[in-house]
């Protein structure tokens, strides 16, 4: 194409829910530093609290987005029709040359179809992973995002076995994990800003840090509260703090459950959490992020499920589901990158854009 060496191109990168705008915050960072590209944000509405979206923002220097909707509640269908609706417009007035969506929720999905439907080129960010559990809604969306992708940008090898097993070998990419360059990137940010631990009141080592939020633990009350019987065993042999995401805390109280004995917080921006992980002895979670960020930190997991994505935690010892007996043997990970996976996804773009 004449002058593309100078050309800009355009992404639209659309974001929605608590992970995306951690994985935004690298990559964002890495969009804006490169001459060659600029993004427009979308933000779906589907995390809309203050400590579930606007602290991630403003902590993280992540650039307000261009469109924001308010698009969140309802059924799977009834959301993800609103966000298709919306995210189609912004799309036709955009007229981008790339649309990125990152990770497994229902603005990944509409976000992933809307675009294919008007033939833009879709980036999904995070792919290839897969519990192979179809009740998964988390497992549906990445699932129909990664078939109509044209760039697929993977965390691990593992991941692009998997997309091989179904077919998908064209545009696949492995060039790391942003969950790692975020990790790396949070830290040197807590250190100077994050108090968490001092206004807990909680030592260094002395305490172990939970989250809950899947729905196959929430939306059960028998499930959730097997999930809460078990962290409060763990809490009398050491605090255990539990920062409650708002459909744990809806559950619990529809559920009547009790958390007497736990550290019960709202939940935190990512600068805390990064002082709370790196300081904690162990990590319960159903969240498939922080059962990374664990191992980042070198901090033993247990998963509150009955399968994880991230299977080689388990397999080098730093994670197991809470059914399993022990760890494995422990060994260091060589996967998820090198901290620069946010500039090797930028120029793989770059080099798609440029020869397409
Ligand atoms: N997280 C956070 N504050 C909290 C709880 C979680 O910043 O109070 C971060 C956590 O460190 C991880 C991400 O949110 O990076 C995980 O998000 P979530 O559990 O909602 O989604 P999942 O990882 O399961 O997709």
């Amino acid at each position: 194409m004449p002058g593309a060496q100078s050309r800009r191109w355009r992404i639209v990168s659309i974001v929605g829910a608590r992970p995306q705008f951690i994985k935004a915050f690298p990559f964002s960072r890495a969009v804006r530093a490169h001459p060659a590209l600029e993004e427009v944000l979308v933000h779906t509405g589907q995390h809309f609290d203050a400590n579930m979206s606007d602290i991630f923002f403003r902590e993280l220097g992540i650039a307000p987005p261009h469109h924001a909707f308010d698009i969140h509640g309802g059924s799977h269908a009834a959301m993800t029709g609103r966000m298709l609706t919306a995210i189609e417009e912004v799309l036709v007035a955009e007229m981008p040359d790339a649309v990125v969506v990152y990770g497994d929720t229902n603005s990944t999905l509409a976000g992933a179809l809307a675009a294919a439907k008007l033939h833009i080129p879709v980036v999904h960010i995070e792919a290839g992973l897969r519990s192979f559990n179809r009740r998964m809604p988390e497992e549906i969306n990445r699932v129909v995002a990664d078939h109509v992708s044209t760039l697929l940008l993977c965390p691990t090898r593992l991941a692009v076995e998997n997309l091989a097993a179904e077919g998908i070998t064209r545009g696949v990419h492995n060039p790391g994990d942003l969950m790692f360059d975020a990790t790396l990137l949070a830290t040197v940010l807590a250190e100077k800003h994050a108090r968490i631990l001092a206004t807990l009141n909680l030592s260094p080592g002395h305490y172990a840090l939970a989250t809950v939020h899947r729905a196959e633990n929430t939306d059960d009350p028998a499930q959730l509260a097997k999930v809460v019987a078990y962290l409060k065993a763990e809490a009398e042999k050491q605090p255990v703090v539990l920062p409650l995401h708002p459909r744990t805390q809806h559950a619990l109280a529809a559920a009547g459950l009790d958390t007497r004995g736990l550290i019960v917080i709202d939940p935190v921006g990512y600068l805390d959490m990064s002082q709370l992980l790196h300081h904690a002895a162990r990590v319960f979670t159903d969240s498939g992020g922080l059962q990374k960020e664990a191992y980042f930190h070198r901090v033993p997991c247990v998963t509150l499920r009955g399968e994880t994505e991230w299977v080689e935690t388990i397999s080098h010892g730093w994670n197991r589901l809470w059914t399993d007996p022990g760890y494995a043997p422990r060994k260091d990970i060589r996967e998820y990158g090198d901290g620069h996976a946010a500039e090797a996804m930028a120029e793989i773009i770059v080099a798609y854009l440029s020869r397409a």
